[in-house]
């Protein structure tokens, strides 16, 4: 209940001065009492002194009368002759003339004559105490008990001379004194006569004054008790305290009324920020209502400024991951996002349109411009097909979500896109854009993306040259048939049907066969000649390209001992799966066997096995040619990377993919693309290989345009090792007779 600021700073508040509240009113209070009770016993004390007085004066007044009778001629020798009626005649008068209450003669023998208030005369025995009391004293005079009531008596001896009796008065203490007493006093008090003995104490409820009364002769003496009761003291503040208290409830209640609002005011913004923080946090939404100008203002806007900036950030990057940056098209994530929202519609298809050689046209306009081609197509094919979303799925694919009805209509659909029939404009440049297409069904594979299969699709259609086609599963290949091909090598790597020939390359400089490439043959069993791209794409899937590759590299390290013993030294270039390149393990295997023969053997890597894992591959690469191995970067061109890529490849060696050097000649533009990588390739010192050379024409062209090695059939196809020395005899031969002229050479190669 507590948890919250405001609450317990309204405790805080409300608490303490409560408290001084209370402690304030039971101080008055106690003080207010005290007062009232000081006052009350002053009052009391006062009556009492008052009731002292008025009983002394009256003792003075009875003892002069009981003198003066006692002097009185007649009546002391009544007395003395004890003539009986005439002392009661006597009293009888006195006792009316003086009003007096009762009058008493008594004789020295205890007989004593009384005349009471009646005038009744009566002639008694005096008890021996009085007696006793009579004689003591001198004119003994006090309070007496007797016939269970208090009486104020005097008496005085008479004499004739001698002793011969004595006359006493007594006045009842009757209530009526007392009455009076009460009625006169000017508070209420409560007036009694107590014995001594009665323990009187002033209480919680009354003020109790006690004055002593000395008793008559050596009668014990008695106690005039004033009381006042307290609850009647403080009656005339009651009033005054229930004000008190009603005004000290509700000042605490408006006290508390106040902190609470004060407290509200002071923390409502705090709680207010606490609330927009936490919101934030959890849906990212900025709600803060904060308009004052003080520190909490001050921090809810930079809160508000802080959050608006996270939150935009946080669109920009979910925008961005969502987005291609090279082209602004969506790209595969957004295309898969939106794949799975329209699975849940209807039933769609996945159609992946690919620029056909993108990687010439890229080169040709340059890389900024064929972003902008990508993104123009994608554009072109979003507002022509209406199809529910598009995207990039690859640098040279764009990725279509369509509605599916049938394979016909949708192959019907396709052809109509006008990509072919309206040439693009990029900058200032026409650009024929030719495509294929492959399609997919999410249900046309159990477990590969749709996206993917419609990639897959888009191949199976370049293959086999069709403008658009579906996925064919079973060309993509059953994996138990995969399998069996598998073991079925790796049995070929002992029983002899799995060789390395090897492919001279040729050295324009030099102008000699200066090395050789590895390259696999495997005769199936069954199946005959298996080409290697098949065999070696299946193995790298199911990772056999390992145990193939280790005996490539441990045979080729026998055959080049071989041919040294033949006296050639030839430099052994072997193909290194990209997938191995990132493998730090295998690496380190190849640095162990090949570092003896440092620059005797090259690995041929292709662009994009480090493209794909950027890091490790660098740093691996890096690793072998620190160990002496030398590194190729092979099939330059085929891939879709560009040359920026190759700065950060520490190789020695760059190998142009055939499909450039083949059409060279043709009059393409694939002659000035070879020959500006040529001079690119040497400006970053990387020495360059041409592969597919299959003329003269081609061969001589490229010793024109500087390159430093040719490598094809028309140097030689790839022989088994047994043909080498023979080859290379031949070759010399053949070559002296028609050597090209070095003089003519574009451009010198790095050394
Ligand atoms: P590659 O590394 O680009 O090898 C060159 C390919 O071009 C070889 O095909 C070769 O026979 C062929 N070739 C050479 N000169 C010419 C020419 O003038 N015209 C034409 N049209 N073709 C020429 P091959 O032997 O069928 O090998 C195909 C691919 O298989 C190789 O391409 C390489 O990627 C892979 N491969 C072969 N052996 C191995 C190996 O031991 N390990 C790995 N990882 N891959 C290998
Ligand atoms: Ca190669
Ligand atoms: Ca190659």
């Amino acid at each position: 209940m507590f948890s919250e600021f405001r609450s317990r700073l309204t405790l805080a508040f409300g608490g303490t001065i409560g408290l001084i509240l209370i402690l304030l009113s039971v101080t008055s209070f106690w003080f207010i009492q005290n007062t009232a009770r000081h006052k009350v016993e002053q009052e009391l004390n006062a009556a009492a002194t008052v009731q002292d007085r008025l009983w002394e004066l009256e003792e003075t007044d009875l003892l002069d009368k009981a003198r003066t009778l006692a002097l009185d001629f007649g009546f002391r020798s009544a007395v003395a002759t004890e003539d009986i009626p005439t002392i009661g005649s006597a009293l009888s008068n006195l006792k009316n003339r003086l009003g007096v209450t009762l009058a008493f003669a008594v004789l020295p023998d205890g007989r004593s004559i009384r005349v009471d208030a009646s005038d009744t005369e009566s002639l008694t025995q005096m008890p021996d105490s009085i007696m006793t009391a009579l004689d003591a004293d001198d004119d003994p005079a006090g309070i007496l008990m007797f016939q269970d009531q208090r009486f104020l008596v005097v008496s005085a001896p008479v004499k004739a001379p001698r002793l011969v009796g004595w006359v006493a008065f007594a006045e009842p203490l009757d209530s009526q004194s007392l009455r009076d007493l009460e009625r006169f006093s000017p508070i209420p008090l409560i007036a009694s006569i107590e014995s001594i003995d009665a323990s009187l104490k002033s209480g919680r409820d009354d003020i109790v004054s006690a004055n002593e009364i000395d008793g008559f002769g050596g009668f014990p003496p008695a106690q005039l008790v004033l009381r006042y009761s307290m609850s009647q003291a403080m009656a005339p503040y009651r009033g005054m305290f229930v004000a008190l208290g009603v005004s000290a409830l509700i000042g605490l209640i408006v006290l508390v009324i106040c902190c609470w609002l004060v407290a509200r005011g002071v923390t409502e913004p705090i709680r207010k920020l606490d609330e927009a923080v936490r919101k934030f946090g959890d849906t990212s939404e900025i709600d803060v209502e904060i308009n004052s100008n003080d520190e909490i203002g001050r921090l809810a806007k930079s809160f508000t400024s802080m959050a608006g900036k996270i939150a935009e950030r946080e669109a920009h990057i979910k925008q961005l991951s969502l987005t291609d940056i090279e082209t602004d098209l969506p790209n595969r994530r957004a295309l898969e996002e939106a794949i799975e929202r329209e699975t849940q519609v209807g039933k769609i298809a996945v159609v992946a349109i690919g620029i056909d050689r993108f990687a010439r046209i890229r080169d040709v306009i340059g890389q900024r411009a064929a972003n902008q081609l990508m993104s123009m197509v994608g554009e072109r094919l979003r507002l022509e097909t209406g199809v529910l979303a598009h995207g990039r799925l690859a640098s040279d694919t764009i990725g279509l979500v369509t509605q599916y009805e049938s394979d016909e209509s949708l192959i019907e659909r396709v052809k109509l896109f006008s990509i072919e029939d309206t040439p693009f404009k990029v900058g200032s440049e026409q650009v024929d854009v030719h495509v294929s297409a492959g399609f997919a069904l999410e249900t046309d594979h159990a477990n590969m993306k749709v996206t993917d299969l419609a990639v897959v699709a888009l191949n199976q259609a370049r293959e086999s040259g069709a403008l658009i086609q579906r996925f064919d599963a079973k060309r993509y290949g059953e994996p138990s048939g995969t399998l069996a091909m598998m073991s079925a090598l790796m049995n070929g790597l002992h029983d002899g049907s799995v060789s390395l020939v090897y492919q001279p390359k040729y050295d324009f400089r030099a102008q000699r066969i200066c090395s050789v490439e590895a390259l696999l043959r495997w005769t199936h069993p069954e199946l005959g000649f298996v080409r290697p791209d098949e065999f070696i794409e299946n193995a790298e899937e199911t990772g056999h390209i390992k145990p193939l590759t280790r005996w490539v590299v441990e045979k080729a390290i026998m055959d080049r001992l071989d041919m040294l013993k033949k006296g050639h030294d030839l430099k052994i270039a072997i193909n290194l799966s990209g997938r191995l390149v990132g493998d730090d393990v295998f690496v380190a295997w190849l640095i162990e066997t090949l570092s003896p023969y440092p620059g005797c053997f090259c690995l041929e890597v292709t662009e994009t096995a480090v493209i794909d894992d950027h890091g490790a591959a660098i740093s691996n690469i890096q690793k072998l040619r620190d160990s002496g191995v030398e590194i190729s970067i092979d099939d330059y061109g085929s891939g879709l990377s560009s040359l920026a890529y190759l700065k950060q490849i520490p190789a020695h060696e760059l190998k142009i993919d055939k499909a450039f050097v083949l059409a060279m000649t043709e009059g393409s533009s694939d002659a000035l693309l070879v020959k500006s990588t040529i001079d690119l390739a040497h400006t970053l010192g990387l020495r360059v290989v041409a592969e597919g050379v299959e003329t003269d024409d081609v061969l001589k062209l490229l010793n024109l345009m500087g390159a430093d090695i040719a490598q094809g059939y028309h140097i030689s196809r790839p022989i088994s090792l047994k043909d080498i020395p023979h080859f290379l005899d031949e070759f010399a031969a053949r070559n002296d007779a028609a050597a090209p002229e070095p003089a003519q050479r574009a451009q010198k190669s790095p050394a």
